[in-house]
């Protein structure tokens, strides 16, 4: 069974009398990845098997996932589909108006890799992670929902595990660049 992330930032240690002992950073980071809200930024194709979540087969709302629509209120995006390079600047303003700490989900291989139009396409976006830092690649074409599921459990381990500071924006971005404009 998958395992349940929600337990794990919260140290195992209680009294007798249940006082748990943890640090803020912890508490923080348990507060966060238990309710993420993600913001709808579906294009194509992919957008419906993320649709397909938030029924009650996958029951997406027992992670504390609530679907926004308004940047202001998420801090979770995930881009499921083709990004083309009309709405690349609509895309990167949406993520700046989202409060941080903020985090990305890339869902398909057209959002990753500009997938089949990742050759002789004028128009298409060869990577969201050229626009925006992503935190967790979601491969597939199109992915399906328990494999969505799956992302969403690898970015809660990794909320778990943050230190506060190093999750700031300006390091974020340092590291970004580092990594896209050597
Ligand atoms: Fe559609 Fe496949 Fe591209 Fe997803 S990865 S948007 S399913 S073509």
């Amino acid at each position: 069974p998958m395992r349940n992330p929600i337990e794990s930032p919260l140290p195992n240690r209680t009294t007798p009398n249940s006082v748990i002992s943890t640090t803020p950073n912890d508490m923080s980071n348990w507060a966060r990845l238990t309710s993420l809200w993600p913001l709808l930024y579906g294009t194509s194709c992919c957008s419906i098997e993320f649709a397909s979540l938030i029924g009650s087969r996958f029951d997406f709302d027992r992670y504390g996932l609530v679907p926004r629509s308004s940047p202001r209120q998420a801090d979770l995006i995930i881009t499921a589909g083709t990004v083309t390079m009309k709405m690349a600047p609509s895309l990167v303003r949406l993520y700046e108006q989202m409060p941080e700490p903020r985090y990305v989900i890339a869902m398909g291989a057209c959002t990753i890799t500009g997938g089949m139009f990742s050759t002789d396409s004028y128009s298409t976006v060869r990577g969201v992670d050229k626009l925006i830092p992503v935190d967790v690649y979601l491969p597939g074409c199109p992915p399906k929902p328990e494999v969505i599921i799956d992302a969403i459990t690898k970015l809660r381990e990794k909320i778990a595990r943050e230190i506060y500071e190093d999750r700031t924006e300006p390091q974020q971005v340092k590291r970004y660049f580092a990594r896209n404009h050597r």
